[in-house]
């Protein structure tokens, strides 16, 4: 019997990581969900494998330069294909801090989970993706990396000012490496796009954001799950495309 498809799911331990896996899972698709902490990592598989779903776990710790690419070749041995990467993990360290304060260290230790982990995780998955011509790569931004919400045009009412100013041009990076990556890969079966999840109850989004992680989840499993005619190279926000 062949291999269904495979995915990666970064920072698939908790949060809207867990819940993107748990959905790809859901239907059929067999889920490798990272984890930089192996403890947290194996619970997490737990679950899943007790919901029924095909999971298994890999420690990566995609701030470090070359376990991205230790990842795919394991992957690349294992299972021999890699069908979705969802870049998910993520961190904010600087919420609440205006760019007028903001500590360079914090807006390089943000960049390298945010943006560099994302780009090392993409460019050691699209020579795997090109084996079989098909990809579909999937990137967790914000909206609040969207330039109309930074120079206050969407609602000038909603005085947003320069606070996490190192998370949100992190997520303007990958916004705009996704463009970059898109154009790269275009004529081929590999798409990438971005997708802001909304405001969502984890640990990062606190226990009075509007959405659940099933909702947060929702737009990013679409668009790993995307047929030919899907789009590539976008931005979207419940299934539907934002402004950049
Ligand atoms: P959580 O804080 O709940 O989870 C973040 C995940 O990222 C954890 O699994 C964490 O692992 C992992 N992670 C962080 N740094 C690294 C690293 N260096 N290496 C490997 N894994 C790492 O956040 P959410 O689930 O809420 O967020 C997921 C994504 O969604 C993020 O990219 C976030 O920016 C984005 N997002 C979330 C929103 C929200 O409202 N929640 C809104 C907009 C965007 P560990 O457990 O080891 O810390």
């Amino acid at each position: 019997a062949s291999m269904g498809r495979v995915a990666v799911v970064t920072g698939g331990n908790r949060g809207i990581g867990k819940e993107i896996a748990r959905q790809l899972g859901a239907q059929g698709i067999v889920v490798i969900l990272t984890s930089r902490d192996e403890e947290k990592g194996e619970r997490a598989v737990q679950e899943l494998l007790a919901e029924g779903h095909r999971a298994a776990l890999h420690v990566v710790d995609i701030d470090q330069a070359d376990e991205a690419e230790r990842l795919m070749d394991f992957i690349r041995s294992e299972y021999g294909r890699l069908d979705v990467l969802v870049n998910n993990a993520g961190v904010i360290l600087d919420q609440g801090i205006s760019i007028l304060d903001v500590e360079e260290r914090l807006i390089r230790a943000t960049l390298e989970t945010n943006f560099f982990g994302a780009l090392r995780m993409t460019q050691a998955a699209i020579p795997v993706m090109k084996l079989h011509d098909y990809g579909r790569i999937v990137n967790i931004s914000s909206g609040l990396g969207a330039f109309e919400v930074m120079d206050g045009s969407l609602d000038p009412g909603f005085k947003l000012g320069g606070v996490s100013s190192a998370y949100r041009m992190s997520k303007t990076m990958l916004n705009a490496m996704t463009c970059l990556v898109s154009q790269e890969v275009a004529g081929t079966g590999i798409k990438v796009n971005a997708v802001c999840p909304g405001r969502v109850r984890t640990d990062m989004g606190g226990a009075d954001a509007p959405l659940s992680v099933a909702e947060g989840a929702d737009t990013a499993v679409w668009l790993a799950t995307l047929d030919d005619a899907g789009p590539s190279g976008g931005y979207f926000r419940e299934r539907r495309r934002i402004a950049w």
